[in-house]
C-alpha cells in the first residue's frame, strides 16, 4: 500500500537540528533529502501555514489571509482571530466558503475507509487544526475538539495538554490508532512542540533545549514506526518538518496607536482601518468606502522604521496575497541577524497583539519575512528523493500537498504547488 506520513514540529528552527538538540533528526539526514532552500508562508504563522499546506494554493486563492484577519461583514470591516475552534465555520457563513479550494482531507475522501483519507492529529491552536478540514471529510484530532467526517465529534476525543507530555501522549495515539491500524493514504502529526516551549522562554536557553531533546523523541518514535510499516511491505513516504522557525522578539510596537496619533485612524474601535497584528508582521485593512486614505496610509507605513517591509497592490502576489476583504497592504516587521543572550541569531520587532495576548519579549515569536522565521525544516524520505543529501531546489509549502498526492498516484490538479518528488 502507498501511504504518506507526516510529522511537523511546530516552529522548529534548521539550525537548531544537531547531535546534541536533535539526534533522532540527525539521524533522519542520513535516510532523507533535506531541503535547505525551503520557506513558509506568509505571515509565517501556523493557522495560514495549515491552509496552505492542506490546499496546496497561496493565500490569495484558499483566502484564509492570516493568524488573525479582517473579514468584511455588511461592510463592515471586524477583527478576528482564527485559533478560535469555530472561525473558519464563521467565514463560511460571512464569505460562502471556509476555505475557497479543496483540502487534501476532502480530494483523499474517495481514497480512504470510512473514516476518510486523512487522519490529522494536532496539537497546536483549535484553529489551526480546524484548518486541515474544515469541512469535515477525514478525522481531526485536536485537544479542544475532536472530530469526524461529517463534523461528527468522535467517540474517543484527544486529551492532552500543550507540552512535550502531550505530544508524547498524541504521538503514541498516532502510532497506534492511525499508522498501525488505521493507515490512511495521509497520517499527519503536528506537534506543539518546540513552537510552545519557544513562545514562553528564550531560544538557546536550558529549558528551551530540553524541550528540542523532547520533540526530536516524539519524531524518533515516528521515524521506527515507520520503519515497521515499511518491513510490512507498505510503500511510505515520510516527510518531517516544521511550519516556520522563530525570531527574538526585540521590541513591541502599537501599530494602531501610532495610526490613531497620525490621525489616519479614528480611534481603538473604529473601523476605517484595522492593524491585524501576526506576531513579528501585519495585515493592514482599509475600509472600501474610505479608498481615499490609501496613498496617505501607505506614505506613512513606508516612513516607519519598525517597518521592515511594506507590501501592497499587484506586489502582494509575490508573498501570495491579494487585495481580498479590504486587505491592502502586509507589513513585515523590521529584523536583523544579531544574537540573544544565549547566542541564538534573528531578532525581530512584533506587532502588539489584540485580545491582550501576551507580547512575547524576549522570547520566540514568529509571522514575518525575517531569515530565521521564513526558513523552516523540510526531510523527506522514499521514492524519487535521494538519500543523505542536501539540496538547494527550492521547495514552498505549497508543494507539500501536490508531493504527497504524486507519492499516492492522486491528480493534484488546480495547485499552487508543485510536486518535489525528482524526474526519473
Ligand atoms: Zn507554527
Amino acid at each position: 500500500m502507498r501511504r504518506v506520513v507526516m510529522v511537523i514540529l511546530d516552529g522548529l528552527r534548521p539550525d537548531f537540528v544537531t547531535e546534541a538538540n536533535t539526534p533522532n533528526l540527525v539521524r533522519f539526514t542520513r535516510q532523507a533529502e533535506r531541503f535547505g532552500a525551503f520557506r513558509s508562508a506568509f505571515p509565517s504563522a501556523t493557522r495560514v501555514v495549515s491552509a496552505t499546506f492542506a490546499t496546496g494554493c497561496f493565500p490569495a486563492r484558499h483566502t484564509l489571509q492570516g493568524n488573525a484577519v479582517a473579514l468584511l461583514e455588511n461592510g463592515v470591516l471586524v477583527p478576528h482571530d482564527v485559533g478560535k475552534p469555530d472561525f473558519l465555520q464563521h467565514k463560511r457563513r460571512v464569505t460562502g466558503h471556509s476555505l475557497a479550494v479543496p483540502t487534501l482531507a476532502e480530494r483523499l475522501a474517495p481514497h480512504g475507509g470510512p473514516q476518510g483519507g486523512a487522519v490529522v492529529f494536532n496539537n497546536v491552536s483549535p484553529g489551526a487544526a480546524r484548518a486541515h478540514d474544515p469541512d469535515g471529510f477525514g478525522l481531526v484530532y485536536h485537544r479542544a475538539v475532536s472530530l469526524g467526517p461529517g463534523l461528527t465529534p468522535v467517540d474517543n476525543p484527544l486529551r492532552v495538554t500543550l507540552d512535550a507530555a502531550g505530544d508524547r501522549a498524541m504521538t503514541e495515539r498516532f502510532l497506534a490508532e492511525a499508522v498501525h491500524a488505521y493507515r490512511p493514504p495521509f497520517a499527519l502529526l503536528w506537534c506543539g512542540e518546540p513552537d510552545h516551549i519557544q513562545h514562553n522562554v528564550p531560544m538557546g536557553s536550558a529549558e528551551h533545549r530540553a524541550v528540542l531533546r523532547e520533540a526530536d523523541r516524539h519524531a524518533g518514535m515516528v521515524i521506527d514506526a515507520v520503519a515497521k510499516e515499511r518491513d510490512r511491505g507498505d510503500d511510505i513516504l515520510l516527510i518531517i518538518g516544521s511550519d516556520h522557525g522563530h525570531e527574538t522578539v526585540s521590541g513591541v510596537i502599537d501599530i494602531e496607536a501610532d495610526l490613531i496619533e497620525a490621525g489616519l485612524k479614528a480611534g481603538p474601535d473604529s473601523h476605517d482601518i484595522v492593524s491585524l497584528a501576526n506576531g513579528t508582521s501585519a495585515l493592514i485593512y482599509l475600509d472600501p468606502a474610505r479608498a481615499s486614505l490609501k496613498s496617505g496610509l501607505e506614505d506613512f507605513l513606508r516612513s516607519r522604521a519598525w517597518a521592515g517591509q511594506v507590501i501592497g497592490g499587484a506586489e502582494l502576489a509575490t508573498i501570495g496575497h491579494a487585495e481580498h476583504q479590504g486587505l491592502v497592504f502586509a507589513v513585515s516587521m523590521a529584523s536583523d541577524r544579531e544574537n540573544n543572550d544565549f547566542g541564538v541569531p534573528g531578532r525581530s520587532l512584533a506587532a502588539k497583539p489584540r485580545w491582550d495576548k501576551a507580547d512575547r519579549l524576549g522570547c520566540g515569536q514568529h509571522g514575518g519575512l525575517g531569515f530565521y522565521e521564513r526558513a523552516p525544516v523540510l526531510m523527506i524520505d522514499g521514492e524519487d528523493f535521494s538519500a543523505g543529501t542536501m539540496t538547494d531546489r527550492a521547495a514552498r509549502i505549497v508543494d507539500l500537498a501536490p508531493t504527497i498526492m504524486r507519492h499516492l498516484r492522486v491528480p493534484a490538479d488546480g495547485m499552487d504547488g508543485h510536486a518535489l518528488q525528482r524526474a526519473h
